[in-house]
């Protein structure tokens, strides 16, 4: 599998300008094979492939300024752009996507219209070398002095190791630096032969997830609450700093972009945790099996701030999955999706339908049990996945609901007594 290490870039001011020379030239090429890509499109053409850019650009001067490694990589960048407009495209004639897709963006500002630094990719490890401490590059003749690579350092640990693909050395117009990423093929951890135990979990919004694990009488709720509040509150932060700009007629700034980065961070370090302790839950019991519903099934059950807040971040809940998927994938414990299938609107013990008084609670009307509505639901994905059939065989007792206390993921019972 592919993992990315990512390293802080540390440049002299001389450096410094020679990344940006590399980077401007990596924006010309992008713009000027994506103009040949646009044309061709509006004129209703075919959009020329990568190997036709290739032919196409290798004359131009925008790429005889770079080194071919990186020339060719944006390149296949830019057909990559293009193959994922297409396939949104498709969606958005099926009536799957709400917006229609625009086209792949030029490199530059579009307030200045002056071309953008954003990243230098490099192919293979052909032209490039990193250690712990170094990175070094091949320049193009005219950018050389001395030993013809550029040697920087770096900081920051590489976390994977194996056999390194390509590099990517990003600008980060936010922090205002050069960041290093490089991909790196690590081999697949063997899988020992376990006994076969399965565990199901249920997405959702108000619970963020609930986990129900083969023969553990009590499931395990991961409470939104705390997850939520924060999200909100940057959120109007940045509405504040959106009113903000629209009275000076401006659409974006470097604070804006600030802002969005820390409410996506804040999240995706309580996502993070999350997916770590299910991971650390799974590896105790042994399970070997995940079943997760497919994502269409998550409810939008909230009870605190505005319902919309969902609709319109939908991203979230993918990266949510994503991120409990690699880290299942880390831990060995095979991830398996189910066609959702009313797992929240009958019981789990009989099967009959429930009702629902209040939205976190689940009433069987045949048998009388009270559920907790998350937790019924994750018990009916491991019964759908287990091929078992029918009725859990314990009663419903009440779940362990953890929360967030923005550090880690704790019960109600370890957050009054500090640490555990
Ligand atoms: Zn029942």
């Amino acid at each position: 599998m592919k993992r990315c290490n990512v390293v802080r870039v540390l440049s002299s001011k001389e450096q410094v300008k020679v990344l940006e020379t590399l980077g401007d030239r990596c924006a010309a090429l992008w713009n000027a094979a994506n103009f040949r890509c646009r044309q061709a499109f509006m004129n209703g053409e075919p959009v020329p492939s990568y190997a036709t850019l290739c032919a196409e650009f290798q004359g131009d001067p925008a790429y005889k300024a770079l080194p071919s490694d990186i020339a060719q990589e944006i390149l296949k960048k830019l057909r990559k752009a293009w193959n994922s407009f297409f396939a949104c495209l498709r969606l958005w004639k099926k009536g799957e996507l709400e917006k229609r897709p625009g086209l792949p963006r030029y490199w530059k500002d579009r307030r200045t219209g002056k071309r953008l630094v954003r990243l230098i990719p490099v192919k293979s490890p052909r032209s490039y070398s990193m250690d712990a401490r170094t990175l070094s590059l091949t320049l193009p003749a005219d950018l050389r002095d001395g030993n013809g690579r550029l040697v920087l350092r770096t900081k920051g640990v590489l976390r994977f190791s194996g056999t390194p693909k390509t590099l990517e050395l990003r600008y980060d117009r936010v922090k205002k630096r050069w960041y290093a990423h490089q991909v790196v093929e690590v081999p697949e951890p063997a899988r020992k032969a376990r006994p076969e135990k399965r565990a199901a979990l249920d997405l959702g919004a108000r619970t963020l997830a609930a986990l129900a694990i083969e023969s553990l009488e009590r499931q395990i709720i991961f409470s939104g609450r705390e997850v939520w509040k924060d999200f909100l509150y940057w959120n109007k932060r940045i509405a504040g700093e959106q009113s903000k700009l629209n009275q000076a007629g401006r659409k974006t700034s470097r604070q804006l972009r600030r802002l969005y980065r820390v409410r996506t961070r804040r999240l995706k370090h309580a996502y993070l945790a999350l997916a770590a302790e299910i991971a650390r839950i799974l590896k105790r019991h042994q399970v070997t099996t995940l079943f997760l519903e497919d994502l269409t099934g998550i409810r939008v059950d909230m009870e605190f701030g505005p319902g919309n807040l969902l609709v319109h971040n939908f991203w979230a809940f993918r990266m949510l999955r994503n991120l409990i998927e690699a880290a299942c994938a880390r831990a060995g414990v095979k991830v398996v999706f189910v066609e959702p299938n009313g797992t929240s609107s009958k019981c789990a013990v009989c099967s009959s339908p429930v009702k629902r008084p209040v939205r976190h609670k689940a009433v069987c009307e045949n048998c009388g049990y009270v559920w907790h509505a998350d937790a019924n639901a994750a018990l009916n994905i491991l019964l759908l996945g287990s091929s078992k059939g029918h009725g859990a065989e314990a009663t419903p007792l009440k779940p362990l609901a953890l929360r967030w206390n923005r550090h880690r993921w704790v019960s109600r019972f370890e957050s009054t007594a500090g640490t555990p």
